[in-house]
This record gives structure tokens, sequence and C-alpha cells, in this order.
């Protein structure tokens, strides 16, 4: 039977594809290059273009795959932009698991592995931020993803689709041979403008905002390294199979770093001066993320091998080394 990725041509979902097929799995991708690259995507695996909202489409990949358990990652992630148009967030995240549980409820596939967010929980009210702590997103990327692990929820008790929800929290990082990467057009991400700056690509880094109540006045943010996140979803998928029921993990190092940190972590990874400047504070900048992750750990045996933020860089640097022009398709604009 077949894993059936959605998104899997994107930055978590290619390297979530890249271990499944490592792992023995038969795998089959759904994604409409929207922000994707199709050079991104394993030779090994199956691949369909097309759109998970086109549910004609999605229905002839259900009808040709045998598919065990879906991996959702197809989405738009960017908050700023989410702000400006929220529809669009609400069309293609919120709608689009409406379309995929219709598809999913009828073809009697009975598991999904979703791509939930930090953003859920909006301004913590406690450090480091538990499952079961409130969820008010303050912006609609977030309510979106809230919406669809509502969805889920109830889909679960109707239709009988049983899900985990993964609340990711800071993703960075590449497979270590440098073979697949972030490359996102725009990027938005801290890491990966550190490193445009480093490669000369970027005059300056702006570090938004230094007056938050942090140890230096920067944020700070949880990182985790993007092939342990993949190893999750693939125990998520496991433990689903043993017949548990749904739930939802954080996905997070437990550890937090400053944006000033990350900085100089950088600067000490790559050997480059990196100049800096401080900036406005950027619009529904959470002061401080950091997520307790010990659930992911104790319930599904999650192992993060990358503890280290310097190791996290440096694997993102080495692929931005070796592919200064990212995936070169002039893919991956949304
Ligand atoms: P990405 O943009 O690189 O990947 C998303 C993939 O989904 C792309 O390949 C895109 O082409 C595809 N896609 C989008 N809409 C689609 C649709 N309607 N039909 C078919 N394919 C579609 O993003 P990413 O950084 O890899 O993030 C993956 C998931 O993880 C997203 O759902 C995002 O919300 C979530 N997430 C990411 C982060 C992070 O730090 N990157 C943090 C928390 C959550
Ligand atoms: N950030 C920054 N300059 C940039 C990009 C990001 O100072 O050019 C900060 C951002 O304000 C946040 C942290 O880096 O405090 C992480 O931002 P990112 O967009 O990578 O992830 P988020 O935490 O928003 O999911």
């Amino acid at each position: 039977m077949a894993v059936l990725v959605l998104g899997g041509a994107g930055y978590i979902g290619s390297h979530a594809v890249d271990r499944l097929i490592a792992k023995g799995y038969d795998v089959a991708v759904v994604d409409n290059l929207v922000t994707g690259h199709r050079a991104a995507v394993n030779d090994q695996a199956r691949f369909y273009e097309g759109d998970v909202r086109d549910s004609d489409f999605l229905n002839q990949v259900f009808d040709q795959e045998d598919i065990e358990g879906v991996i959702h990652f197809a989405a738009f992630s960017i908050v700023p932009e989410s702000m400006k148009n929220p529809l669009k967030y609400f069309d293609n995240n919120t709608a689009g698991m409406v379309k995929l549980l219709e598809v999913m409820a009828k073809h009697d596939v009975k598991r999904i592995v979703f791509s939930s967010t930090a953003a859920t929980y909006g301004e913590p009210k406690q450090i480091p931020i538990k499952e079961t702590d409130p969820q008010v997103p303050t912006n609609p990327y977030g309510e979106s993803k809230l919406a669809m692990e509502k969805i889920m929820h109830w889909s679960d008790i109707a239709y009988g689709i049983k899900f985990i929800a993964l609340r990711y929290f800071n993703v960075a990082g590449a497979k270590p041979d440098g073979s697949i990467g972030e490359d996102h057009h725009p990027e938005t991400h801290l890491v990966p403008i550190i490193l445009q700056v480093a490669a000369g690509e970027r005059e300056q880094l702006q570090i938004f905002g230094d007056d938050y109540p942090t140890p230096d006045g920067t944020n700070v943010r949880d990182y985790v390294h993007v092939v342990d996140l993949a190893d999750a979803h693939i125990l998520a998928l496991e433990y689903l199979k043993q017949g548990h029921d749904s739930e939802a993990f954080n996905l997070g190092s437990s550890t937090g770093f400053s944006n000033k940190q990350m900085l100089d972590a950088a600067r000490e990874v790559t050997g480059q001066p990196i100049p800096a400047v401080m900036a406005p504070r950027r619009a529904g900048d959470p002061s401080t993320l950091v997520a307790a992750s010990d659930k992911a750990r104790n319930v599904l045996g999650w192992d993060p091998q990358y503890d280290d933020v310097k190791e996290i860089i440096k694997t993102a640097w080495n692929w931005k080394q070796s592919h200064p022009a990212g995936y070169d398709d002039r893919g991956g604009q949304a």
C-alpha cells in the first residue's frame, strides 16, 4: 500500500518523502507546484501534478493508488500575506481540507497526518507551550490551520477518519548531503534569509524588533531540524496504524534561541560577517515561542537527532552552498 503525500514537492514535504522512501515505504505525491519544486521529489515516488481542491483530480489519484494513509503538507504559510489576503488562506488551506476529507471518506481512507503549527496558539500564556494550552490564533494563517484541526476532529467523529495534528515550531535545516533544502520565493524565514546575507545575495539582515521582554530584546524561537520533523510524521502514521485515537503533538526542541543568538550561530558556522541592522517589530510576532515536546517523545517515541542550532544551520548552509540558485526552476512562486 502507498502513503500519499500532499505537498510533497515543498520544503518539509520533500524531506518527508525522502525519509519515507529511505525507510522502504511506497510513496505517491500530489502537488500543484505553486510553491514546490518537481526536482525536490525523490525519483522513487510517483508524482501527480494537481490541486488538492480539485476533487475530480484527487478522486482519480485515490482510484489509482491503494492508500494506507495521507500526510498533508499542502498549504500556504506566510503570515503577513495571510493578514493581507485571508481568503486565499481559507480557500487553499481550509476549503482544501474539506475537499480532501470528502475524497478520503469516499475511498475509505481513514488516516491522516497533518502539518499544523505553533501559530494556532497565538500569543502564549505560558512557556513552554503545551498541547492542551488555549488555541487563539493572532493571524488568518493560524486560524486557517486551527479550522483544519477542527474539521478533522468532526470528521473523525462522523466518518472515523483518525488524524494526528503535528504542531511545528520553527523548522530549519536541510538533508545533510545537501541534495534537497529550502527554496521559497519570496523567502521569509529567518535562517535562509541569514544565509542569503552570508552568501552575499542580500546586503544585510533586518532583525525585527529588539525591545521584546526577552533576555536580549529579540524574539525567541524553538528550532527543529527538517529531517527530525519528517521522521515524526512517519512515527505518527505508524501510531495511527497501531489503532490509536486522534491526537495533537507539538514538535520543537524545547529550547529557545533569540534572533541575535541565531545570527551569532550563523556567523560562527559560515565564517561570514553577516551584517545586520535593527528594524521595527514585524506585525503579529509573539515575543517567545518554545514548545513542550515531551508528549511526542514519550507517546510517539520521537527522538530528534539535532539538538544544536549550529548543526541545523550547518546543514542549511551546505544546501545553500551546493545550490546557490536553489532548484533553479523558477518554481516556488505562490
Ligand atoms: P512549502 O510551501 O514549501 O510546501 C507546501 C507544498 O504544498 C508546496 O510544494 C506547494 O506547491 C504545495 N501546495 C500548496 N497548495 C496546494 C494545493 N492546493 N494543491 C496541491 N499542492 C499544494 O511549505 P513548507 O515550509 O514545506 O510547509 C509545509 C507545511 O508545513 C505547510 O502546511 C505549513 O503550513 C506547515 N508549517 C511549516 C512551518 C515552517 O517553518 N516551514 C512551520 C509550521 C507549519
Ligand atoms: N526575523 C527577522 N528578520 C527576518 C526574518 C525573520 O528578524 O528577515 C525574525 C522574526 O521576526 C521572528 C524570527 O525571526 O522573530 C523567526 O521568524 P520566521 O519568519 O523564520 O518564523 P516564525 O517564527 O514567524 O514562524
